[in-house]
């Protein structure tokens, strides 16, 4: 194929037709497009951006590189979440088994920590014995008897993603609105959803630093997912902040099990996460009315909290869990223990008054060189470090609180980072405005 003309327009500002740019994915997957000339054209939609019709055939295109997963007929619509990433945000582990109990089915297709976000596939496998490596059949069937599973991509799901992200990621196109459209959504196409829900975030340990950048990302994927068959909606929260009290992928599960025993944090008797359970929520009460089955937020919320607490969801994520080849003995015994890091160090509050920041990005950089996330691909994921026990903002702290604890390989390690944490926390003689944890909705 020569593909030179059609870099050419899009360099020039023209649009590409539909089917210019179906074979153009086609040719590129197959490997008939050499990656500098896609790097070009890459750059040239970084620059120029694509038309509505132009992202529609890219996300298709993209889709239908290669398999679509298929479910057989069922009345339990299929449904996902999918946020576009931040800094403690385990939402989707207890979300999972809750739809799956409300009468979903969930082929929660995730990915691994991006930067300073975390991965949902990174915690997971800090679970002994769990696998995120399914085939389509298996994610199938797990989906139609269990009802839900989060695992990863298979190998030959979206591939023209695979490779055109590893692309944009060496050339700097990451952050165009078509591209990341295109990339998030011909994932999600490819699962065969009736609904879904988008948490797009904003804040320091965001990719979209605004809530004005958020807001445009997340009207481009509504329209696009509603063209596209898929009931859509979006939800923008805030990432200034981490989500819930604890970062670092083993930490977060344990969080998340709290969540799903309705219980505190941890056993250690640290408060309850109501930001996390708050989302969770709402999650579910979006894809409740999307589908027909709550006739507004309100009830979807109060339907979900009930669901929630009738311990369902709890046995479904250990369902799921050993379906998905975890050793739950070897789990609950982990469960039991207060934390796994061989060093842990608390970084106290040095005077009285509120917290007013407890800064997304700088714990999540903390975390990542603990261990606990990616500086290269190769990079080996540490589940046991992190930090647990965060304060937040609002709460009042005397002296000597607990603004954190961080859990390391080393104790120099801990050291340094309760050294590097301590700029990530601010206190004040006054209680600050507190911004909302949803900034709105996209329907
Ligand atoms: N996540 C994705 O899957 N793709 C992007 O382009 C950005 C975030």
């Amino acid at each position: 194929m020569n593909f030179l003309p059609h870099l050419e327009a899009k360099r020039d500002g023209h649009a590409l037709s539909p089917v210019q740019i179906a074979k153009l994915v086609a040719n590129f997957t197959a490997g008939h497009i050499p990656d500098y000339q896609m790097a070009a054209f890459l750059m040239a939609v970084f620059f120029r951006g694509m038309t509505a019709d132009e992202r529609r055939a890219l996300t298709l295109a993209m889709r239908d590189s290669g398999d679509v997963l298929r479910f057989p007929p069922d009345e339990r619509p299929l449904v996902d979440k999918h946020s576009t990433g931040g800094v403690g945000d385990k939402v989707s582990l207890p979300l999972a088994p809750l739809l799956a109990c409300l009468g979903f089915r969930v082929p929660m297709i995730s990915g691994r920590g991006l930067g300073i976000t975390g991965g949902t596939l990174d915690k997971l496998e800090s679970i002994p014995g769990f696998t995120p490596a399914l085939s389509a059949d298996r994610i199938t069937e797990l989906v139609q008897t269990v009802g839900c599973v989060i695992c990863g991509q298979t190998d030959t799901m979206v591939p023209a993603d695979k490779r055109l992200y590893a692309l944009r990621d060496v050339t700097g196109t990451v952050p165009s609105l078509p591209l990341i459209t295109a990339s998030i959504l011909s994932k999600k196409l490819a699962e065969s959803l009736d609904a879904l829900v988008l948490d797009v975030k904003f804040g320091s340990a965001a990719f979209m630093q605004t809530e004005a950048q958020a807001r445009e990302l997340a009207q481009a994927m509504v329209t696009l997912g509603n063209e596209c068959g898929v009931n859509t909606r979006a939800v923008l929260t805030d990432m200034h902040t981490p989500l819930g009290r604890a970062a670092g992928n083993w930490l977060e599960v344990k969080e998340a099990v709290a969540c799903l025993t309705c219980g505190p944090t941890t056993q250690t008797g640290s408060p309850d996460t109501p930001d996390l359970r708050k989302l969770v929520l709402e999650f579910a009460a979006h894809l409740l009315t999307q589908t027909g089955k709550a006739p507004t937020l309100e009830a979807g919320r109060a339907r979900a909290a009930a669901c929630l607490a009738t311990g369902a969801p709890l046995r479904k994520w250990e369902q799921m869990l050993a379906a998905q080849g975890a050793d739950l003995g070897a789990y609950h015994a982990r469960l039991e223990l207060d934390h796994l890091a061989p060093a842990v160090l608390e970084l106290k509050a040095t005077r009285a008054g509120f917290l007013t920041r407890c800064d997304a990005r700088l714990l999540g950089e903390v975390i990542r060189e603990l261990g606990g996330g990616r500086l290269t691909t190769a990079s080996v994921i540490h589940p046991e470090v992190g930090v647990d026990r965060l304060a937040k903002p609002g709460e009042p702290v005397q002296a000597g609180d607990t603004l954190a604890r961080l859990h390391a390989r080393t104790e120099s390690e801990a050291e340094t980072a309760r050294r590097r944490l301590a700029d990530a926390f601010e206190i004040s003689d006054l209680p600050p405005r507190l911004a909302p944890l949803i900034a709105g909705t996209l329907i």
